[in-house]
């Protein structure tokens, strides 16, 4: 018996044979496409149902989580934000004229436990980390980022205004305050968040 293997398989068409199951096109080679891994009837062991990954994501809850997609990581990066984002927003992108409510946070890291969202590193005990999660999520909706890889994200998040900002030390704040004016304004102003201050531990 095999091991069951991740839900899901994430890679870019090997071939263009390969058919999507949702909307029964042909996915064209080296297009990005989701496999769901299911028992296979001819062998003992699993294979992936293939479909585009647009047409997954275009459905909500189909990924529970990223750690159910195998490959995820070969994957161009903004191929995998595609799918970090659908899995961290429970369902399909947004459409742009929608605005979700992100809410964030910074302190310093009281361990070494939580792992940043954007590279994947862990982010050390004592280190500022900076959060971000939809409004309406709870705690377990919280991403935790390095504070340079946060600023990456949301540039147009306002540090000092976010909870827990005066908690830093002042050679804390100098650092992050020095990512905020490295950033160019064409992006800084690029996209708008609206910030709730509010702050759960
Ligand atoms: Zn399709
Ligand atoms: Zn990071």
């Amino acid at each position: 018996m095999a091991s069951p293997p991740k839900p899901w398989k994430a890679e870019y068409a090997k071939s263009g044979r390969s058919s999507c199951k949702t909307c029964k096109n042909s996915i064209d080679k080296e297009v990005l496409r989701l496999g769901k891994m299911v028992q296979a009837t001819q062998f003992d062991g699993f294979m992936p149902m293939w479909n585009h990954a647009s047409c997954v994501l275009k459905k909500a809850k189909q990924i529970k989580s990223i750690d159910d997609v195998e490959g995820l990581e070969s994957l161009r990066w903004e191929d995998q934000q595609k799918i970090r984002s659908y899995v961290e927003g429970g369902g399909p992108a947004p459409s742009t004229n929608v605005v979700v409510p992100m809410e964030y946070g910074i302190e310093v890291s009281q361990t070494s436990r939580a792992a940043c969202r954007r590279c994947s590193q862990k982010i050390m005990k004592g280190e500022v980390r900076m959060s971000s999660k939809s409004a309406g999520q709870g705690a377990k909706g919280l991403a935790w980022h390095h504070a340079n890889c946060f600023m990456d994200l949301y540039p147009s998040v306002q540090v000092e205004k976010l909870p827990g900002w005066k908690g830093l030390k002042g050679s804390d704040q100098a650092s992050v305050s020095a990512l905020v004016k490295n950033i160019p304004h064409s992006t800084k102003n690029g996209s708008d968040h609206l910030i709730f201050i509010t702050y759960e531990l």
